[in-house]
């Protein structure tokens, strides 16, 4: 079964379409890159399924829910950004736990949950720290382990690792792959990168001007554009 359901969905701003007719189902489990060139609609798309954009035309389903109107706090999704605010007088820990806080957790509860995130992304050695005296990967984890703080079924990034320089990038991207292995959780992931896609994903979804262009494996995509959209933009010879 698909986790995520984008079903027929089109998105117009004002007179502008920018989404059209969009059909897509995301396996539960499954890494999936949204990939295209700037402005080709990936954070739309990305939005409408999290729910801070309506749809204009068509439904978004997760585990088998409608949730089209459904609020984007209630829709089990947790969305990381490229710009990750972190409470700059927060310390790394504060910054973890603080959605906990806010739910009234008790007190050790919100320990140890913290603790496990801590582990998991390798964020023990500064759960003392302030945002400002960590490095840019370091921050990057924080505000990741800030939505896994509560535990959602769906991960959606957008451009997470764009700001990082690229040595940093590499590191990230291993680690997130290391994260989706351990989680088990499904991400849908977008990027304009495509080293990126084709390292992460199991499937990728090629964006063009609001439609999609192909969805297989980064070796479908490879071996077999289906276009020459796709040919350039992967970069391969067909
Ligand atoms: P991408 O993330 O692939 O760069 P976006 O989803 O941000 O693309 O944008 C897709 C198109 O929608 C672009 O033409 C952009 O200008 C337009 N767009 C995005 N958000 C808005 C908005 N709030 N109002 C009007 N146009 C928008
Ligand atoms: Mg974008």
């Amino acid at each position: 079964m698909h986790h995520v359901e984008v079903r027929n969905v089109s998105k117009k701003f004002g007179d502008l379409q920018v989404m059209h007719d969009i059909d897509l189902g995301i396996g539960d489990g499954e890494f999936c890159a949204l990939l295209g060139p700037s402005g080709c609609g990936k954070s739309t798309l990305l939005r409408m399924i999290c729910g801070l954009e309506t749809v204009t035309e068509g439904s978004i389903h997760i585990a088998g829910k409608d949730v089209t109107a459904v609020a984007p706090d209630r829709r089990g999704i947790a969305m990381v950004f490229q710009s990750y605010a972190l409470y700059p007088h927060m310390t790394v820990k504060q910054n973890i736990g603080f959605s906990l806080k806010v739910a009234r957790l008790p007190r050790d509860q919100i320990e140890g949950k913290t603790q496990e995130i801590a582990r998991l992304l390798q964020l023990e050695p500064y759960l003392d720290r302030k945002p400002a005296d960590l490095s840019g990967g370091q921050r990057q984890r924080v505000a990741i382990g800030r939505s896994l703080v509560r535990s959602p079924e769906v991960f959606l990034f957008d451009e997470p690792l764009s700001n990082l320089d690229a040595k940093l990038r590499v590191q990230m991207r291993l680690e997130l792959a290391r994260l989706h292995k351990e989680l088990d959780t499904t991400m849908i992931y977008v990027t304009h990168d495509q080293v990126e896609a084709m390292t992460l994903a199991d499937r990728i979804v090629v964006l063009d001007a609001g439609r999609i262009s192909q969805v297989g494996t980064p070796l479908e995509l490879y071996h077999e554009p289906a276009n020459t959209f796709v040919a350039a933009f992967i970069g391969s010879p067909g």
